[in-house]
């Protein structure tokens, strides 16, 4: 469907604070009015699954930083925490079915949400890209090619 971009992140930010008053999620967007064609099942989901796990792996309290940027091809979707991090080794299984990092310890899960995220970026075109420091944060990169 065809629908604007910023208005859809507000919202989906905003429905996500309903149930999740623990951690404060900052939305900031690059781009002022963006009509895409894209779907929003897929988009939906996708950037509910990196706001689910940045604030699951990080303290409570703590702020999720969630940006929207965009050129003329593609949308850019960061989602930023200050949470437990991901090591290197980590890093390279993470988007396999059922893989749980090493230092997840009892916070609970399936390992299944980050390769439904790689499976459906692919089927829209797109990339997912990962930067994490142990105990410092992570920030995840999805890049989205829209038509308009
Ligand atoms: P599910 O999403 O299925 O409930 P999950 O969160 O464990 O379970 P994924 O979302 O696929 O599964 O993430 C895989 C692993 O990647 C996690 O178990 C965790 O180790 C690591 N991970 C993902 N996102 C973050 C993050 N923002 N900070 C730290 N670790 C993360
Ligand atoms: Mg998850």
């Amino acid at each position: 469907s065809r629908f604007e971009l910023v208005e859809f992140c507000h919202d989906l930010v905003a429905q996500m604070q309903m149930t999740n008053v623990q951690n404060i999620i900052y939305f900031i967007s690059q781009t002022n009015y963006i009509k895409v064609c894209m779907d929003k099942n897929i988009l939906d989901s996708i950037l509910k699954n990196l706001l689910d796990n940045a604030i699951k792996y990080s303290p409570l309290g703590s702020m999720v930083e969630f940006k929207l940027l965009c050129n003329n091809k593609k949308v850019i979707f960061q989602v930023k925490d200050s949470g437990i991090g991901i090591s290197m080794s980590d890093q390279q299984r993470l988007f396999e079915p059922f893989y749980r990092g090493n230092n997840v310890d009892n916070i609970p899960g399936t390992g299944l949400g980050l390769s439904i995220v790689k499976t459906l970026v692919d089927l829209h075109g797109g990339q997912v890209a990962v930067e994490s420091k142990i105990g410092v944060g992570t920030t995840f990169t999805v890049m989205l090619p829209y038509s308009i």
